[in-house]
């Protein structure tokens, strides 16, 4: 049977970067060895370090000041780096609280700095992306966690500051086209639009480091990073090379531009069932706040108890991955770059036959 995979991390590769990763690691590039097994400092390998960068830069339309770096800690990592590496000890740093990874993100950076949070929608159970807030003008980075991939909201637009941005995109990398200038640091983790765990992106304009004071370990200092290349100690090799196959399958797709119309979609396909369908509800409270990568929904209330039934018959279908997250309830499907809009059809129509059974 076909599985349609709605993980939400690790996620879905698209096919033809499996079948690739796959004859790598039997044999990369005719050389007899498998990618497992080369050398990190070999000139096959810094190629693919280079069309990773390469693909980044061109995807992005990375200005030549901005620095791109594959790192390894996750991006829970980046939760403390980069108020480490740019925020000044007597300095502030303004964060918005959008979710549990924005959470964790406020508590690592609070040991760096003054950590002011604009604004927060946990009293609403962060269904909403708040709106209408002010951020100081002498404040060192806004943060904020572009997509919520827990509570499925996203933001559909970028609020007005003049102070750069530093972004959590974990889980929209790649999904659309961001106006770069705005942002002086973005990080991700691989494991949903990019690649394999392992390896996480960062992204960061140069002149922004190297004002805190601080004396940073080196595999913490985003500097040592960009001066070795993202290999001053041996780097994730298989996640990058994933990575550098899934950038190169974004590019010839048509680029984010094109992420973005499939996206766009694909979303549609399944929020205009939820909304049809009396079986079913979406849990973000405005339309507008809807993440385009993962999709939040719950069995209205007098439905409640068909849970499992529900997930019974997703999974007759082959849809896998469809319980939401332990912190949240209900079902998410995340419908990453990778996904096509057939698997959202099963899903869409799984739907259709619940409610015809038992509505
Ligand atoms: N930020 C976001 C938005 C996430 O979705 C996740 C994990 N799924 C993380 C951070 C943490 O990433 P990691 O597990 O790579 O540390």
């Amino acid at each position: 049977m076909t599985v349609h995979n709605f993980n939400a991390g690790p996620s879905m590769l698209p096919p033809s970067v499996i079948e690739q990763a796959t004859e790598a690691v039997s044999d990369f590039q005719g050389s007899g060895m498998s990618i497992l097994e080369i050398s990190h400092r070999s000139p096959a390998f810094t190629a693919v370090l280079d069309e990773a960068e390469t693909l980044v830069r061109s995807l992005l339309s990375l200005p030549e000041d901005y620095a791109v770096l594959f790192l390894t800690g996750g991006a829970s990592t980046q939760f403390f780096m980069p108020p480490l590496n740019l925020l000044p000890p007597d300095a502030c740093a303004v964060y918005v609280d959008t979710g549990s990874w924005s959470a964790k993100a406020i508590k690592e950076a609070k040991r760096y700095g003054t950590i002011h949070v604009a604004a927060s929608s946990k009293e609403k159970g962060y269904t909403v992306i708040p709106k209408n807030y002010s951020v100081q003008s002498d404040a060192t980075y806004l943060h904020l966690t572009s997509n919520n991939t827990i509570y499925g909201t996203q933001y559909h637009f970028w609020p007005e500051t003049e102070i750069p941005l530093v972004c959590d995109m974990s889980s929209d990398i790649f999904s659309r086209p961001i106006p770069i200038e705005r942002f002086g640091l973005i990080y991700a983790g691989a494991q949903k639009n990019l690649g394999p765990a392992g390896v996480t992106l960062v992204v960061v304009r140069k002149d922004l480091l190297g004002h805190t004071g601080r004396d940073i370990p080196s595999m913490l200092d985003y500097n040592t990073h960009i001066s070795k290349h993202s290999s001053y100690n041996t780097p994730p090799v298989f996640p990058i090379y994933v990575s550098m196959l899934t950038l190169r399958w974004i590019r010839a797709s048509g680029g984010l531009q094109a992420m973005q119309v499939r996206n766009e979609e694909k979303a549609s396909l399944l929020y205009e069932e939820i909304d049809a369908n009396p079986l079913f509800r979406g849990v973000v409270a405005h339309n507008d706040d809807r993440s385009q990568m993962n999709v939040t929904f719950v069995l209205t209330d007098s439905y409640r108890e068909l849970e499992t039934d529900f997930l019974e018959a997703c999974k007759a279908a082959g849809c896998v991955g469809v319980k939401g997250h332990r912190s949240a309830g209900g079902f998410r499907a995340s419908l990453y770059n990778a996904m096509p809009a057939t698997s959202v059809q099963v899903l869409v129509d799984v739907m259709r036959d619940f409610s015809l059974r038992y509505g």
